[in-house]
């Protein structure tokens, strides 16, 4: 038992270190909320429920929201639908990193990182060592000049590649000219049995033939430059339409078969049967497999090209497949940058422009897929890239499953009103995508419907009050449709 004078000893005791416990978390409190309050970035912490927990004033200056209080709030109350939705994403995939350019205030362009707060529960769970995800943290950066700088550098660069265009396209031009004129005048009629002119003329066509092949090289690299700065300064107005990956590969085949034919290449196409519909831009993931096939002929000297299309998961995997000279490991990440053409470029000679993967790989990641080459040297390549088939915007896939769709509505009509011509069905459709509203008015209207779209539910309930469907008493003969 102690003696009270030793105990109040200890509690005293006690009772200081706890003030110094109390004063040293203070400080460190206060030296993490000035480290938050001093940063550059804007920073916004946020728990599960999408309420704000902690923010930082340059937040506010971002968002030129004064001296508001952010606290308790939540996100969507306050920011634009690019900030709840990258935090909404850090919800559904807590282990990643999600990166966004976002609206600030005045006109200003953000770089948004957003990651899940993950806390370690591990000794405290009954699972061990995992971590549970409390919220979400964002940091927003002002990228406003870097925007600019690159702005600027896509114009100087469009601009001279324009400029070299012009007069490239007259030399090009005068020098066809040249060469028809000596072909057919000047040739024919040197004699023949002066050796040494003869000579000179065929030296002469030879340097033409030349310049012609360089100058269509340049061509080619210029309008492959041009390309690119326009994609990279967002100036492509890129096209959403509902398309079949089918066709994409026949027209791409199509186009490349002469290439094929002169190297002596079977070319090959191996389609899975009933591949859904996907949205794109036709003509650019044209570009993109014809630039493939292209290439995997370009690199074959025997053997064959194969183009593959498979329905993989939420997916449609589409893959090139050649029995060439193959790419050595350390180049399978080269080949998708900027001018970049591996192997031995000194002894062979580069018979492109190091920008045709690059393009393709920018067209992809647009759609939403990647790309990417599995190769040996001496084995061939098999370059492969993804399409997405849609999303919903909470992360889950769409998948349009047309044929059931059709048959839903065709086991309909006879229950509704067998008497009724099929013309006069109408079809109300609701989505707020364009191309996909597009996508069921074509394949509505093959069917013999009547199609009413609306891009949301307010439009939609206006539309059925407006277009009304007709009345079940068979004595009133004006009814022109009936909602299905
Ligand atoms: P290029 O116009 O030079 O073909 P790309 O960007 O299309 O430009 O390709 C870059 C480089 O990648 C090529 O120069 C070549 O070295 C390599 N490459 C691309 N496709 C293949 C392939 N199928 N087989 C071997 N090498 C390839």
């Amino acid at each position: 038992m102690k003696k009270p004078r030793e105990r109040a000893l200890q509690e005293a005791r006690l009772n200081r270190r706890l003030q110094e416990t109390s004063v040293q978390l203070q400080d460190t409190l206060a030296n993490l909320t000035a480290i938050i309050d001093n940063l550059a970035d804007g920073l916004l912490v946020t728990d599960l429920d999408n309420t704000i927990t902690r923010f930082n004033p340059a937040l506010l200056q971002l968002f030129d929201l004064g001296d508001l209080d952010l606290t308790n709030r939540t996100c969507q109350e306050i920011f634009s639908q690019d900030v709840t939705h990258l935090v909404e994403k850090t919800r559904l995939i807590p282990n990643e990193m999600f990166t966004a350019e976002i609206a600030l205030a005045n006109g200003q362009i953000g770089k948004a990182v957003a990651t899940a707060v993950l806390k370690d529960i591990g000794s405290h769970s009954s699972e061990g060592g995992s971590c549970q995800s409390i919220g979400s943290v964002v940091l927003i950066r002002d990228i406003t000049t870097e925007k600019e700088v690159d702005q600027m550098k896509t114009d100087f660069i469009s601009t001279v590649s324009h400029e070299l265009r012009t007069p490239l396209t007259s030399v090009l031009g005068f020098t066809k000219i040249i060469k028809k004129k000596l072909d057919e005048t000047v040739t024919p009629a040197l004699p023949v049995n002066d050796k040494k002119l003869q000579r000179t003329i065929r030296q002469v066509n030879d340097n033409i033939d030349i310049i012609l092949a360089e100058g269509i090289r340049l061509t080619t690299l210029i309008n492959d430059v041009l390309d690119i700065a326009k994609i990279e300064s967002g100036k492509v107005d890129w096209k959403s339409e509902p398309l079949q990956i089918s066709e994409i590969i026949e027209r791409a085949i199509s186009a490349t078969s002469a290439l094929s034919q002169t190297k002596q290449l079977a070319l090959y196409q191996e389609l899975e049967p009933g591949l859904p519909t996907l949205i794109g831009d036709r003509d650019r993931l044209i570009q993109v497999v014809i630039n493939l096939i292209s290439n995997a002929i370009k690199f074959t000297d025997q053997g064959s090209v194969t183009c593959q299309a498979r329905h993989f998961g939420h997916e449609i995997l589409v893959s090139i497949i050649d029995t060439g000279g193959g790419i050595a490991p350390e180049d399978h990440d080269k080949v998708f940058e900027k001018f970049k053409q591996v192997g031995d470029t000194l002894t062979e000679k580069p018979m492109g422009t190091g920008l045709g993967l690059p393009i393709c790989k920018q067209i992809v990641e647009h759609h939403g897929g990647r790309i990417w080459v599995e190769s040996k040297l001496g084995e061939g390549s098999t370059f492969s890239f993804t399409l997405p088939l849609a999303a919903e915007p909470n992360g889950q896939v769409r998948q349009i499953d047309l044929p059931t769709l059709l048959k839903h509505l065709n086991d309909q009509l006879p229950t509704s009103d067998p008497a009724l011509d099929p013309s006069q069905k109408t079809v109300l459709v609701v989505d707020d995508e364009a191309a996909i509203r597009e996508l069921l008015r074509q394949t509505l209207e093959v069917e013999g419907y009547r199609v009413e779209e609306a891009t949301n539910g307010r439009e939609a309930l206006t539309l059925v009050k407006k277009v009304r469907p007709p009345s079940r008493d068979p004595g009133c003969d004006d009814a022109r449709h009936e909602w299905l």
